[in-house]
C-alpha cells in the first residue's frame, strides 16, 4: 500500500481546525448588551442588580486593571430553536485558552442567582430553549500578569496598574450547540491524540488513521451539522475496541487547583473559589460520574460567607458523593517555611473545618504544588490521622528524577506515609493523548504496582473539569492503545495503590524541590511576619491559657482561632514564599502588622492578670538567665520571676573593638567585621585562621526564569564583599549589654548593624537594620567557621535535618540554597558552632581544605532579594531583623537560643493589684514544649504540645501547676489515641527521637 499516512494526518488537522470545530454552534443570534462598571472594589450581587446600566457594543473596550464590569444581556430565543440544546456564549476578549489568570467571569440569573464561571475554555452558560433570557456577566478585569514572562509590570497593584481597559467584549450571543458535531470533535480528539502517541509500527495507529480517514470521506466539510453523524459511525467501532488487559490504570478526580493568592490579591480568590464551585456543581449535575476532589477550607469558607448558594450547591453535592473535600488543611501551605506547631494548626483547622461542615475525615494530605517538603511531614499527617500523602511538585527538579512514583516517605522520627507522585506531572490535567501517554511512560512502578493518580481540571487560577473533559474521560475508560481512565475519589485510588504495593520503596529525609530556592529568602518582610506572628501566638497561647486557669481571666477562644486562620492562610504556597504580585505582598504586610497589635494586646490582658510586681515572663521551654530592660533575672521556662536583678556570672567588657563577658570574647577590626569570636571557657576560637566573620556579600542574582521563585546556581560566581564600614561606634559599653555598631553604605543602600553580647550569654547578636534600594540583588552574611563539618544541621518543624556539606553527587549539588527555622549548627565531635534568626530562612554551608589541612566550613545567611517579577519592587525599603552567631554551641544549646532569640522575655511593670505570681501552667523536663494552649473543644482542659528535639531518646516529665483530674495522650485534633490514660499528677512519657506527643490535661474541678 503507498503510504499517505502524514497526507490523512494534515488533512484532519486542518478539517478539525478550521471545519469541525466552528460548527460545534450551529446557529446564534447576538444578545443585546448593557455594562455598569462598579466603582471600586467588588459590589454584592444586589447591588449590582439595582445599578444602571448604559448601552454596550460587541467589540467596544472594558475593563480598567483588577477593575470589574457588570454586564446585563437580555434577548430572546428564536421560536425554531425549541428543544434544541440552547447556551448564552460569552467571549470576554480571552486571550488564548488557558484560563486563571486573565479577564473571567461568574454568569447570574435575572433574580441574581449564581450560575457558572465563564472562562476560555468554557465559554457558555444554558438557558432555557424557548423565551426570554436576560443574564448578569460579573467580568473581572484581571490582567495577565506573566504575558511578558518575567519582565517587571506594575499591573501587579492597583495602585499603580492604570486605569487603561485590557478587554474588548467580543462575543454575547444565544446560540445552539449541534450535539452530533460536538460529539464528533470529542470522538476525533481522543482518536487523533491517542493516534499520535502510538508508534507507527503498531497496526492501531493505522486502525484509527483509516477510520479517521473514512470519516472524512464522509463528511461534508460545507455542511457539516448534517453529516457529523454519518463521521461518528465511521468512528463508533474504532472507539468501541476495550484497553489491553496490561493497560496502565488511571485514577482520575476532577480538580482545581486555586491559588489562594498569586497573580492576584486575596479577595479575588474568594471570587474565583465561588466561580469555580458553582462550574463543578453545574457539572456534576450533568455527570454523574463526576468525583471532584477540593481542598483548602479557607477557600470553602469564603464560599460559605460570600456565595451561599454557591456553598449549598457544594454541600448538597458533597452529600451525594460527588464532591470531595481533600487534603485536610486550611490551605494548600508552603511546607518548608511554617513552624512547626503551624504545621499542625493547618491540619487541625483544616480537618476540623470539613469534619464540622461535612462530616469528613480527610485522610490524604494534597499538596500537589507547594516548593518542597519537610521531613516532619509524615509525623504530622499520622498525628492528624492522614494516612496518604500526594504532591506533584518534584516533577519540576531541575537536576535529578525522584526514583519513585508510589512510595512510603520517611520522615526524621521514623514515621511513614504513603506516598504517591503522579507521573502524568501535572495537576491540570485535561485528557490529551500526550499527557496520557506520558503518565504510563514515566511511571516508575510498572511491574509493582498498575495505577496512578490523575487531578484533572483548570487550575492555578481555577476553573475546575470540564464537560469536553468529562466526556474525552467516557471515551477514554476502556479503549484500545490507551491507559483506562477511572475517575474515583482519591481515597479510592489510595487505598488501592496501597493495597496492591504494601512493600513500596522508601524515601528517607525532606523532599527536596531543585527549583524556587529564593522562595526562602524573597519578600524578607514576609518571612519576619510570619516568624513574629507564630512566636506570638505562641505567647499568647501560653500566657491567655494560664490567666484562664489561675485566675478566670477569660481565654480568647474566638480571637485566637481568627488569628491563626490569617497566619494560616498568609503561608499559602505563594504569600509566605513571596511568589506574589506586589498588591498580596502589600496587604500581607498591612496584616501582620495587625495580626502583631491584636495578640500583643491578649498577651498584656493576660499577663496583666497574672498580675505580680514588675514582673518578667518567658514564653520559652527552657530557663533564662538574661538581661532585659537593663536587670539580670532568672526565670523559669513557661514561666514568670520578678523583675528583680539576679547576679550575673560576669559583666561585659567593652574597649572600643572588643566585647567580653568571660564567657564569650568578640573581637572586631577597622572594617567592622569580626576578627575572632572566642569561646572562653575551652579557649577555642569559633572563626577560621584569616576569616572574618559576618562579611556581607552582594551578588547579582538574575535566575533564567520564575525570578521570585528562583536563584540560580551561576549567582555565586559575581560577588562584592562589603568590607568599608563608614563608621563604628560603641554603642553600649556594658557592664550588662556590650554593643558595637557598624553603619555601610553601598549601591543604593545603607546597613547598620548592632554587635552586641550581655552578660551571662554566650550568643552574640547581629541586630541589623536595611535600608534596601538593590535590584537584582541578594545579600548573604558569611561565617567561615573553624569546624570540621560532614554536614550542616538546620532546624526544621519539631527537629532537624542533617545535610551534607560536600557536593559528591548531583543530589548535594543541587542543594545549594537551603532553608532552616531558627538555627543552623556545624559541628565536629566535642565542637560546634550555631547561627540563631529570628527571621531568616534561606541560607548555604559548606566547606574547603585550607592549606595545611584545615577545614573552613562556611555558613551564610541569606538576608534579602531584590526580584523585579511578579513584585517589580519586591523587598525595596526598610528590613529590621536579628541574627547571632552561639560559639560553642551543641544542637541542645542551639534550640535554646532559637527559642530564646524568637520569644524575647516580656517584662511587664506590673498590675496595680499585684499579688504573687502563680507557678508556670506545666514544667516539662527531657523534652520540648512547643505548645501549651486551651482545648478547642472549649472544655477548659489543658492541651501541651511537646517533642524531643535532640533526636535521641527522653523521658519526659510533665507536672502541671494546677491541681491534675486526668491525663491523656490525644491527636493532633487533641482526640484521645487508643490505650493512653497516663497517671493523675506527674506525667512520665518515654519519647523516642523527634517523637511528638499531645497530652490533653483536665483540671480537678
Ligand atoms: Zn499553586
Amino acid at each position: 500500500m503507498h503510504d499517505n499516512r502524514r497526507l490523512v494526518e494534515e488533512r484532519l488537522a486542518r478539517a478539525l481546525r478550521e471545519r469541525i470545530r466552528p460548527a460545534r454552534y450551529a446557529a446564534s443570534v447576538p444578545l443585546r448588551v448593557e455594562a455598569w462598571q462598579a466603582p471600586g472594589e467588588p459590589v454584592p450581587v444586589a447591588e449590582a442588580l439595582a445599578a444602571g446600566y448604559s448601552p454596550f457594543a460587541i467589540g467596544e473596550a472594558w475593563g480598567p486593571p483588577w477593575s470589574t464590569t457588570w454586564f446585563r444581556v437580555q434577548g430572546s430565543v428564536p421560536a425554531a430553536w425549541a428543544d434544541r440544546q440552547v447556551e448564552a456564549v460569552f467571549d470576554l476578549g480571552f486571550v488564548g485558552d488557558w484560563p486563571g489568570n486573565q479577564a473571567e467571569a461568574l454568569v447570574y440569573d435575572h433574580s441574581g442567582r449564581p450560575i457558572k464561571g465563564v472562562a476560555p475554555r468554557n465559554q457558555y452558560v444554558p438557558v432555557p430553549s424557548r423565551g426570554d433570557v436576560r443574564l448578569f456577566v460579573e467580568a473581572a478585569a484581571n490582567p495577565d500578569i506573566l504575558a511578558g514572562g518575567f519582565r517587571p509590570t506594575p499591573l501587579g497593584d492597583k495602585a499603580t496598574a492604570g486605569d487603561v481597559p485590557l478587554y474588548r467584549l467580543t462575543r454575547a450571543d444565544l446560540a445552539v450547540l449541534d450535539l452530533d458535531v460536538w460529539h464528533l470533535t470529542l470522538d476525533i480528539e481522543v482518536l487523533s491524540e491517542l493516534m499520535a502517541e502510538l508508534s507507527v509500527n503498531e497496526p492501531r495507529r493505522h486502525e484509527i488513521l483509516r477510520a479517521l480517514e473514512r470519516a472524512l470521506d464522509v463528511l461534508d466539510l460545507l455542511d457539516v451539522p448534517a453529516t457529523a453523524g454519518r463521521a461518528r459511525k465511521e468512528l463508533a467501532d474504532t472507539l468501541a475496541r476495550p484497553a489491553h488487559r496490561s493497560a496502565h490504570i488511571l485514577s482520575a478526580a476532577g480538580h482545581a487547583h486555586i491559588d489562594s493568592a498569586w497573580l492576584w490579591p486575596l479577595r479575588e480568590t474568594v471570587r474565583k473559589s465561588a466561580r469555580t464551585f458553582a462550574n463543578v456543581t453545574a457539572l456534576a449535575a450533568e455527570y454523574p460520574e463526576l468525583i471532584f476532589a477540593a481542598s483548602q477550607a479557607q477557600q470553602y469558607d469564603w464560599v460559605k460567607r460570600h456565595q451561599p448558594e454557591i456553598y449549598a450547591r457544594v454541600k448538597a453535592t458533597v452529600d451525594n458523593g460527588q464532591w470531595v473535600p481533600v487534603g485536610g488543611m486550611w490551605v494548600e501551605s508552603d511546607a518548608n517555611l511554617p513552624g512547626g506547631e503551624a504545621l499542625a494548626r493547618q491540619l487541625t483547622h483544616g480537618k476540623r473545618f470539613f469534619l464540622d461542615e461535612f462530616g469528613v475525615e480527610c485522610e490524604e494530605v494534597w499538596l500537589p504544588d507547594s516548593f518542597g517538603y519537610t521531613a516532619a511531614f509524615p509525623q504530622l499527617a499520622r498525628l492528624a490521622g492522614m494516612r496518604w500523602f500526594l504532591t506533584q511538585k518534584l516533577s519540576w527538579n531541575q537536576t535529578n528524577r525522584l526514583p519513585h512514583h508510589t512510595f512510603w516517605w520517611e520522615g526524621i522520627d521514623g514515621t511513614r506515609v504513603f506516598t504517591h507522585f503522579p507521573p502524568i506531572d501535572t495537576y491540570v490535567a485535561a485528557f490529551e493523548g500526550k499527557e496520557l501517554a506520558h503518565a504510563v511512560a514515566n511511571y516508575s512502578e510498572k511491574g509493582r504496582g498498575t495505577r496512578s493518580l490523575v487531578p484533572f481540571g483548570y487550575g492555578d487560577g481555577g476553573g475546575g473539569p470540564t464537560r469536553e473533559m468529562m466526556e474525552k474521560a467516557r471515551r477514554l475508560r476502556d479503549l484500545e492503545g490507551s491507559p483506562r481512565v477511572v475517575i474515583e475519589r482519591p481515597s479510592d485510588f489510595f487505598r488501592a495503590a496501597e493495597a496492591e504495593y504494601p512493600d513500596a520503596p522508601v524515601w528517607s529525609g525532606e523532599l527536596y524541590l531543585e527549583l524556587h530556592r529564593a522562595t526562602y529568602t524573597t519578600q524578607a518582610r514576609i518571612k519576619a511576619g510570619n516568624r513574629r506572628s507564630e512566636h506570638l501566638l505562641r505567647e499568647a497561647e501560653l500566657w491567655a491559657a494560664t490567666a484562664s486557669l489561675h485566675t478566670g481571666h477569660p481565654y480568647p477562644y474566638d480571637d485566637l482561632d481568627r488569628l491563626w486562620k490569617t497566619v494560616l492562610l498568609h503561608q499559602f504556597h505563594d504569600i509566605l514564599p513571596g511568589s506574589s504580585i506586589a498588591w498580596v505582598h502589600r496587604e500581607a504586610e498591612q496584616t501582620y502588622a495587625r495580626v502583631a497589635a491584636e495578640l500583643e494586646s491578649i498577651i498584656d490582658g493576660a499577663v496583666a492578670a497574672l498580675g505580680g510586681s514588675p514582673a518578667v515572663f518567658n514564653a520559652a521551654p527552657h530557663a533564662r538567665a538574661e538581661v532585659v530592660d537593663g536587670v539580670f533575672v532568672r526565670v523559669p521556662a513557661l514561666g514568670a520571676a520578678p523583675l528583680t536583678p539576679a547576679d550575673p556570672p560576669s559583666m561585659v567588657a567593652v574597649t572600643p573593638r572588643v566585647l567580653d563577658n568571660g564567657l564569650v570574647r568578640v573581637e572586631i577590626d577597622d572594617d567592622g567585621l569580626l576578627t575572632s569570636v572566642r569561646d572562653m571557657s575551652t579557649g577555642r576560637e569559633a572563626l577560621a585562621p584569616g576569616g572574618r566573620g559576618n562579611l556581607l556579600q552582594l551578588h547579582a542574582d538574575l535566575p533564567n526564569e520564575w525570578d521570585a521563585w528562583d536563584i540560580d546556581e551561576h549567582y555565586k560566581r559575581q560577588r562584592v564583599d562589603l568590607t568599608a564600614a563608614d563608621a563604628i561606634t560603641v554603642e553600649s559599653a556594658g557592664p550588662l549589654v556590650g554593643a558595637v555598631r557598624v553603619e555601610r553604605s553601598f549601591g543604593s543602600s545603607r546597613i547598620s548593624q548592632t554587635i552586641t553580647l550581655r552578660a551571662g550569654s554566650r550568643r552574640v547578636d547581629v541586630v541589623t537594620e536595611i535600608d534596601w534600594h538593590e535590584t537584582e540583588k541578594i545579600l548573604k552574611a558569611a561565617f567561615p567557621l573553624d569546624v570540621h563539618a560532614d554536614r550542616s544541621t538546620s532546624e526544621i518543624q519539631f527537629g532537624h535535618v542533617h545535610r551534607p556539606t560536600h557536593v559528591n553527587t548531583g543530589w548535594e549539588a543541587a542543594r545549594f540554597e537551603v532553608w532552616a527555622h531558627r538555627w543552623v549548627h556545624v559541628g565536629e565531635t566535642g565542637y560546634g558552632v550555631a547561627l540563631v534568626t529570628d527571621s531568616t530562612y534561606g541560607h548555604d554551608a559548606g566547606r574547603h581544605t585550607r592549606e595545611g589541612g584545615g577545614t573552613t566550613t562556611t555558613v551564610r545567611l541569606s538576608l534579602v532579594r531584590a526580584p523585579r517579577s511578579p513584585d517589580p519592587h519586591a523587598d525595596q525599603g526598610a528590613h529590621r531583623f536579628t541574627y547571632a552567631i552561639v560559639p560553642g554551641a551543641t544542637v541542645a544549646d542551639a534550640v535554646a537560643e532559637g527559642y530564646a532569640l524568637n520569644l524575647p522575655l516580656r517584662a511587664t511593670p506590673g498590675a496595680a493589684a499585684a499579688g504573687a505570681l502563680p507557678p508556670p501552667l506545666v514544667t516539662c523536663e527531657g523534652a520540648t514544649v512547643e505548645a501549651v494552649k486551651l482545648a478547642d473543644d472549649r472544655t477548659g482542659d489543658v492541651v501541651v504540645r511537646l517533642y524531643e528535639s535532640l533526636g535521641g531518646r527522653a523521658e519526659a516529665v510533665l507536672r502541671a501547676g494546677f491541681p491534675l483530674a486526668a491525663a491523656e495522650v490525644v491527636d493532633l485534633l487533641e482526640r484521645p489515641l487508643p490505650d493512653t490514660p497516663l497517671e493523675a499528677g506527674e506525667v512520665r512519657l518515654p519519647l523516642r527521637p523527634f517523637e511528638i506527643v499531645t497530652l490533653r490535661l483536665r483540671p480537678a474541678a
